[in-house]
C-alpha cells in the first residue's frame, strides 16, 4: 500500500479547482491524472516579453506586450475551417491581426469589443504583409502592469487547454506539496548545491536553473536505478539452476551457413551464464538481420540438452508463428519437440499443448504472452527467451520468471540499437552481448530521399518493380485520417493510399494494419509472403518480424514522421534476399533542419548503432528508449543530457543504498520507498514486500 504521506500527491486531478469533464481529456492526454503529475509538469521554457509602444518597435518572432484597439472582426465563412481574425490597431495606426484557429476563437469576440483598447501579450508573427499574433497569451483591459509577469512559464499543452489554465492548476498542485523526508544524503545535497525536494519542485516552475532541474532529474534516475536493482536482487534471491549441455543436439543442427564471430562469442557468453547457478539475465543486442534467432536456438538447446524446457516469447502472433516455423526447420534433424502456443489455440489443440508442457514431452515452446498465463504449467522450465524485449514490461518479465520452480535463465533479445550511454537506464544491470557483425554477403540497401510531391514518379517506379517480378512494401504513418484534427489531417492514410494503389494494381495489392482483426491481418501478410500479393500497403505493424526475401523495394511515406529507430527497423524488412534492394523515403515539404539531417543520416548509413548514437545527438533520447510505446523506462523529467551526466551518479548511489540497506528499512531507505512510488516504480517496492 502506498504510504499515507503521499496521499495529497496522488489525489485525482479532478480534486483541483476548475477541473471538470471538459479539461479532463486534454489533461489525460498529457498524462496528468494525479496532483503529482501536475506538480511535475515542468515548463518547457520561459518567455520573456517586453512592452512596446507601437508595432514598429517590435519585430517578427518577438514576445511582446502592446496596447491595441480592435477595429474589425472577421469570422470564417460558415462551414469553412478558416481562422477567426480580429484586426486591431496600435496608437500610431499600424494594423495587426489577432488570429484564432478552431474552438479557441469563441472567447475572442467578447474579449475584444470593437473600439475599446486592450492590452495584448503574445508572439508577433507575419501574415502576408501584416503582422499578426496567433492565439494571444493574455488579453487584459488594464494597463501593462496587470499583464502578469514579463517572464512566464510555457507549458506543454494539448487541445482544450490554455497556458493560464495549466498555470492555475500547477499553482494549486504546488500548494498541496507535503513535506517529505529527504532521500538524498545531506552531505551530497549540500555538495551539489541542490535545493530540497519541495523547493526544487516549486522553483522548477519559476526558473530553468540547472541545479533545480538536476535535482529533480536525479530523483527520477535514482528511482529508476533503485527499482531495477530491486528486481535484480529479487532474481538473486531465487535460486536458479546451473545448466550444462553436452552439445549433442547442437552438434546435430545442420545450418546452411557458418556462424559469425559475433554469434559464436554470444553463444559462449550465454553458455557461461547458464552454467552458473545464479539465473542468467542477459540482453542480446543485434541489428535487424544480425542473426539473433540462431543464437537463441543454441541457448534453448543447451537447456534441452540439460533435460529442461525452453520457452520463447514473441511480441506478436505473426512473429511467434514465424519463429516457430524457422526453429522447426532448423531443429529437423535433432528430434526436439517444439510447439506453438498463441491466444488463438483453443479447445483440444490447447489442451494437448498444456499436457505436453506439463509432462515434459514438449521441449521448446514458442508463443505470445499466452505462454505465461496462469493455466500454463511447465514440467521444468530452464530458459526463457524474450524477443524484442522493449515491448515487454518488467512486470511481464517477472511473471514469466516466476513460472519455474527454480528461477529460469532469461535471455532477452532486441534489435533496438540503444546507445551505450543509455543501456544502463533501460536495462539496469543486465549483462549485454552484442551482435555487432552482420552475416557475410549482405548487400547495402540503396536508400533515397524523395519529395512527396514526386508521387507519380514513385508509383511508376513501383509499377516497373512489380512488372519485373519482384515485390514491394508501402508504409504509411496512419490507418485513416483523424477527423477534425487539423494538424493530423495531412497524414497519409494507409486506407486511402491502399484504395489509390488498388485502382492501379488491382488484386496485387493487399492492406495490413493494426486495426484489422488478427486473422485478417495474418491472412494479408500470408498472401504477400506466399507471393500471391505483390504489394503490401501497411502501417508499422510490419516493423518487426515480417520476413519476405523477395520483397526488395520499400516506400515509406512521410518518413519524417517516423522515429529513426523505427525507420531503421522498417528498412530492415528489405535487403533480405540476394537481389539488390531499394528504400525510398518520401518526405513532406517544409522539413526542419533537424528533419533533413535525420533523413540524410538514414541515407548515409545502415549501421543501427550509429543511427541510434547520432539520432540521440540530433534530438534526444525519449524516442529511442521506446518510452512512448512501452512505458517501461518512461523518463518524464530527466532529459538526455541529464541522463548522461547524472545516471552514473544515481546508479552508484542506488547501489550503495542497496548494499547498506537492501530492505529499505532505514530512515533513508523509507524515504527512498516514497521516491519509488512518486515515480511509479512501485514494482520495485512490491518485490520487497513479497521477499
Ligand atoms: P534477427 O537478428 O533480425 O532476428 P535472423 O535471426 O532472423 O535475424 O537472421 C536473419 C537471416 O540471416 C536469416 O535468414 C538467417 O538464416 C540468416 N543468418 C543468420 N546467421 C547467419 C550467418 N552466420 N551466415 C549467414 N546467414 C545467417
Ligand atoms: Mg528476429
Amino acid at each position: 500500500m502506498r504510504p499515507e504521506a503521499l496521499n495529497p500527491l496522488f489525489a485525482e486531478v479532478q480534486s483541483l479547482e476548475g477541473v471538470g469533464p471538459k479539461v479532463m481529456k486534454p489533461l489525460e492526454k498529457l498524462g496528468l491524472t494525479r496532483v503529482k503529475d501536475v506538480a511535475y509538469h515542468l515548463p518547457e521554457r520561459f518567455v520573456s516579453r517586453h512592452a512596446i509602444a507601437d508595432l514598429d518597435a517590435g519585430s517578427e518572432g518577438e514576445q511582446v506586450i502592446i496596447a491595441l484597439t480592435p477595429i474589425e472582426h472577421r469570422a470564417p465563412r460558415p462551414g469553412s475551417r478558416g481562422p477567426y481574425r480580429v484586426l486591431a490597431q496600435d496608437a500610431a495606426g499600424n494594423i495587426c491581426a489577432l488570429t484564432w484557429f478552431g474552438k479557441a476563437a469563441y472567447g475572442a469576440k467578447k474579449l475584444l469589443p470593437v473600439g475599446e483598447q486592450r492590452w495584448i501579450a503574445g508572439r508577433l508573427d507575419r501574415y502576408g504583409d501584416m503582422l499578426q499574433i496567433v492565439h494571444p497569451d493574455h488579453i487584459e483591459v488594464d494597463s501593462a502592469a496587470n499583464m502578469g509577469r514579463l517572464s512566464e512559464p510555457v507549458y506543454r499543452l494539448s487541445e482544450g487547454l490554455t497556458q493560464p489554465k495549466v498555470a492555475g492548476l500547477v499553482e494549486q498542485a504546488l500548494a498541496r506539496l507535503p513535506e517529505l523526508p529527504e532521500w538524498i544524503e545531506p552531505g551530497q545535497l549540500a555538495k551539489a548545491g541542490w535545493p530540497a525536494w519541495r523547493d526544487a519542485l516549486r522553483l522548477g516552475h519559476e526558473t530553468t536553473n540547472e541545479k533545480v532541474r538536476d535535482r529533480l532529474a536525479y530523483d527520477e534516475l535514482l528511482a529508476n536505478s533503485l527499482a531495477l536493482l530491486l528486481v535484480k536482487a529479487e532474481g538473486r534471491r531465487r535460486k536458479g539452476q546451473a545448466l550444462a549441455g553436452d552439445g549433442v543436439l547442437r552438434g546435430k543442427l545442420q545450418l546452411p551457413f557458418a556462424l559469425t564471430g559475433a554469434q559464436t562469442r554470444s553463444i559462449a557468453e550465454i553458455e557461461g551464464d547458464m552454467a552458473q547457478e545464479a539465473p542468467m539475465l542477459r540482453l542480446l543486442q543485434g541489428d535487424v538481420g544480425a542473426g539473433k534467432t540462431v543464437v537463441a536456438l543454441n541457448a534453448m538447446l543447451i537447456a534441452v540438452e540439460a533435460g529442461k524446457q525452453a520457452a520463447m516469447l514473441a511480441p506478436t502472433e505473426i512473429l511467434a508463428r514465424q519463429h516457430f516455423e524457422t526453429l522447426r526447420k532448423m531443429l529437423g534433424p535433432t528430434g526436439v519437440e517444439i510447439a506453438l502456443l498463441t491466444g488463438r489455440a483453443k479447445g483440444r489443440e490447447r489442451e494437448s499443448i498444456l499436457m505436453g508442457l506439463m509432462d515434459g514431452s514438449i521441449q521448446i515452446l514458442v508463443g505470445t504472452h499466452a505462454i505465461f498465463q496462469d493455466t500454463v504449467n511447465y514440467r521444468d522450465l530452464g530458459l526463457v527467451v524474450i524477443d524484442e524485449q522493449h515491448r515487454f514490461g518488467v512486470a511481464q518479465r517477472l511473471s514469466l520468471a516466476a513460472k519455474g520452480r527454480r528461477a529460469p535463465h532469461t535471455l532477452a533479445m532486441t534489435a533496438t540499437p540503444i546507445p551505450r550511454s543509455l543501456t544502463l537506464a533501460q536495462y539496469g544491470e543486465m549483462d549485454v552481448s552484442r551482435l555487432d557483425e552482420l552475416p557475410p554477403g549482405r548487400q547495402a540497401i540503396d536508400t533515397r530521399v524523395v519529395g512527396q510531391d514526386r508521387m507519380d514518379e514513385v508509383v511508376a517506379g513501383v509499377e516497373r518493380h512489380l512488372a519485373s517480378g519482384q515485390q514491394a512494401y508501402w508504409v504509411c504513418p496512419m490507418v485513416r485520417e483523424i477527423d477534425g484534427v487539423p494538424d493530423l489531417a495531412d497524414i497519409a492514410a494507409a486506407e486511402a493510399r491502399y484504395a489509390a494503389l488498388k485502382e492501379r494494381f488491382g488484386d496485387a495489392v493487399v492492406l495490413v494494419h493494426g486495426q484489422l482483426r488478427p486473422e485478417i491481418k495474418d491472412a494479408g501478410i500470408e498472401r504477400f509472403a506466399s507471393g500471391q500479393a505483390r504489394l503490401l500497403v501497411a502501417t508499422t505493424v510490419i516493423e518487426v518480424g515480417v520476413d519476405v526475401p523477395a520483397a526488395t523495394l520499400m516506400v515509406i511515406e512521410q518518413a519524417e514522421r517516423f522515429g529513426l529507430a523505427q525507420l531503421h527497423q522498417l528498412r530492415g524488412r528489405v535487403g533480405r534476399g540476394a537481389e539488390k534492394s531499394t528504400c525510398l523515403l518520401l518526405r513532406g515539404s517544409g522539413l526542419s533542419e533537424t528533419g533533413r539531417a535525420r533523413l540524410a543520416l538514414m541515407r548515409e548509413t545502415q549501421d543501427g548503432f550509429r543511427i541510434a548514437e547520432e539520432d540521440l545527438e540530433l534530438r534526444g533520447g525519449g524516442e529511442l528508449l521506446g518510452t512512448r510505446q512501452s512505458g517501461e523506462a518512461a523518463f518524464r523529467i530527466a532529459n538526455l543530457e541529464q541522463m548522461q551526466k547524472l545516471l552514473p551518479v544515481a546508479h552508484g548511489d542506488a547501489r550503495l543504498l542497496m548494499e547498506r540497506d537492501g530492505g529499505l528499512t532505514s530512515p533513508r531507505g523509507e524515504a527512498a520507498r516514497l521516491l519509488l512510488y512518486l515515480f511509479e516504480r512501485d514494482w520495485g517496492v512490491q518485490l520487497l514486500r513479497g521477499g
